[in-house]
């Protein structure tokens, strides 16, 4: 199936010379949608990325980490942005071109030793997933892999990321 025909692409979103990748356009798609769950889990067994846990970053890295931990027979991580969750939680900070953000897990979420599967929608410059990367590392787990549905390959962002496999469906 030709997926990238189902992503939509928006001009100067979010800011003027930023073309943004749209996958709600997929998403909405019932064939596109399931093709692309089931061929991720695919690539992900021919790749060896038997995860325990799938740890999806806030918030698009919730859609398809989900679907994809259920086929696969994992367990999901969300990892969210800031003060959104409950109990005690470990923490990451990363840049953002303005400033900084953070995302989080629960500290009970992960035990250590499990092997973890980072998955989102998109890397980009990559400084999302590694921040990731680094929270998943702290608490001590197996970092297994990397599963994006697109890879913008001009701006190198698996240049700064742990050297373990890293599977994307979609190049730009
Ligand atoms: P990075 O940290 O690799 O620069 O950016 C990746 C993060 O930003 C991902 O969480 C992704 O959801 C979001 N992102 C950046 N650009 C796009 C885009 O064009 N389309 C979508 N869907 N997400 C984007």
């Amino acid at each position: 199936m030709d997926l990238k025909s189902l992503i939509r692409e928006i001009p100067d979103f979010p800011k003027p010379g930023i073309v943004f990748r749209d996958i709600t356009t997929l998403l909405r798609d019932p064939d596109g949608l399931r093709y692309t769950i089931d061929f991720f889990a695919l690539q992900c067994i021919n790749n060896g990325l038997n995860a325990d846990y799938i740890v999806g970053m806030e918030s698009r890295g919730f859609i398809f980490g989900s679907p994809l931990a259920y086929k696969l027979g994992a367990g999901f991580i969300p990892a969210r942005k800031k003060g959104k969750l409950p109990a005690a939680v470990h923490s990451v900070e990363y840049d953002l071109e303005y400033g900084t953000d953070s995302l989080e897990v629960h500290q009970d979420a992960l035990p250590p030793g499990s092997r973890v599967l980072i998955v989102d929608d998109l890397i980009a410059t990559g400084g999302t997933a590694s921040a990731t990367a680094k929270l998943v590392e702290k608490i001590g787990c197996e970092l297994l892999g990397f599963g994006f549905i697109i890879e913008l390959r001009d701006l190198q962002g698996r240049k700064y990321l742990p050297d373990v496999p890293i599977i994307s469906l979609i190049e730009y």
